[in-house]
């Protein structure tokens, strides 16, 4: 499959539509995930046009994983969780959804079990705040 240029994560990078961002470099951006399977779901991706897995440059590839090793402790301390689960889905039938390379950082918590993939729409207050949150652990 083509890459598409109109997927939802492409209209995110161009300001087509609104995400609640909580990092950016010239490589990477980062923002909360709209349908959290815990709080404090984040989502790292490339500017770099790729897919997937398959189709993503080395260079790119450095790039999101060097944010998502600042990120992930970030994440772990504001929103105190037990532990961080990187999430990265290739295909359809692997349950990927959006179809621009991103990696899940997903906070896990002891006795709660993440909630379903892509169900559930968060308050937009919500996830502001917990935007805010791990700004504010990455700052320490
Ligand atoms: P995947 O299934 O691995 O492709 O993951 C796509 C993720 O993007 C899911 O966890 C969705 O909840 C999330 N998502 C979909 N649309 C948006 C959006 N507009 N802003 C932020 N996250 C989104």
């Amino acid at each position: 499959m083509a890459y598409d240029a109109d997927n939802i994560f492409a209209k995110i990078l161009r300001g087509e539509i609104p995400a609640v961002k909580v990092f950016e470099d010239d490589n990477t951006l980062a923002f909360m995930d709209v349908m959290p399977q815990a709080p404090g779901h984040l989502l790292v991706i490339p500017k770099t046009a790729a897919e997937n897995l398959f189709d993503l440059p080395d260079p790119a590839a450095a790039a999101v994983m060097s944010t998502v090793r600042r990120l992930a402790p970030a994440v772990r301390q504001g929103m105190q969780a037990d532990g961080i689960r990187i999430m990265q889905l290739n295909g359809a039938a692997a349950g990927q959804t959006v179809f621009h390379y991103h990696v899940h950082i997903l906070p896990c918590y002891d006795g709660r079990p993440a909630r379903e993939h892509a169900a559930d729409m968060e308050d937009i207050g919500v996830l502001g705040q917990h935007a805010a949150l791990i700004r504010a652990a990455l700052s320490d």
